[in-house]
């Protein structure tokens, strides 16, 4: 099997390269990845990162990384800042994820390809996102939204639990472990995100309402956004991903 790629360039930022590079396609493909918390965009993101090659660039996984002191992630006072935001359920502000992101630019060009997932989370960001993509001459694929209704989100949050190593996510009755607690591929003891806990999904619901959602209709008007039922098993949601985007012509094989 074929190593992941380890987005150490994305996870660290400044002068870092990546060690395990996402694989160079003929036609990398682009995508944004949109959906309340909860709604299984990390699992569509993995299927999609296996099937396409891509590299998969979670700003959330950037903010994990850096409260994280064995990642080597460099944390200043704006990084801590960040991370106490988001343990809230709040947004980190736009400046702040808009600086991350700049030192990130060059991960845009990646020969894989991208899946962005957690970002844009407002207008703003996208705003900036068009700017940025803009000037590296890179287009945006599709951006697909995933979408679910409230309560079945609130159930998957507050028994997801998530491999601190290898990143992988897990359900504790839709998607258990093999061994109860331990991640399947490196063994390591899984663990339940701060901003997992019920106190804090309610807050991140409202950020997701109020900032999010107009990306939907944002994106709708470039003619990007798919939309997508995340209701069944996610390999049935990763299904009917691979419908939508052959269905409008985004995908060659
Ligand atoms: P996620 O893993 O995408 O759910 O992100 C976890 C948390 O990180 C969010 O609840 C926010 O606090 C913060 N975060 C991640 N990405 C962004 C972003 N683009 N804008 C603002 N806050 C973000």
């Amino acid at each position: 099997m074929k190593e992941k790629p380890d987005r150490a360039a994305w996870l660290k930022g400044g002068e870092t390269q990546c060690n395990v590079q996402a694989e160079r396609w003929a036609r990398p493909y682009r995508f944004v990845l949109l959906g309340a918390p909860g709604v299984g965009k990390g699992t569509q993101a993995e299927l999609l990162t296996e099937r396409f090659g891509s590299c998969h660039l979670s700003t959330g996984d950037i903010f994990r990384a850096a409260k994280m002191s064995s990642c080597g992630c460099p944390r200043g006072p704006v990084m801590a800042e960040a991370v106490k935001y988001m343990d809230a359920g709040q947004l980190v502000p736009d400046e702040t994820v808009l600086a991350l992101i700049v030192e990130r630019a060059k991960c845009f060009q990646c020969g894989g390809g991208f899946l962005l997932d957690g970002f844009p989370r407002t207008v703003a960001q996208a705003e900036a996102l068009e700017k940025l993509l803009g000037k590296q001459d890179v287009k945006l694929d599709a951006v697909l939204s995933y979408e679910l209704p409230l309560e079945r989100i609130v159930a998957r949050l507050s028994g997801r639990r998530t491999c601190p190593l290898c990143k992988r996510v897990y359900h504790v009755q839709a998607r258990p472990p093999k061994r109860r607690g331990l991640c399947d591929h490196c063994g390591a003891e899984l663990f339940q995100r701060d901003d997992d806990r019920p106190e804090t999904i309610r807050v991140r619901m409202e950020a997701y309402e109020v900032s999010t959602a107009p990306l939907i209709a944002f994106y709708r008007r470039k003619g990007l956004t798919v939309s997508i039922s995340a209701g069944e098993t996610p390999e049935e949601t990763f299904e009917r991903t691979l419908e939508a985007l052959n269905s409008r012509g985004t995908l060659v094989f």
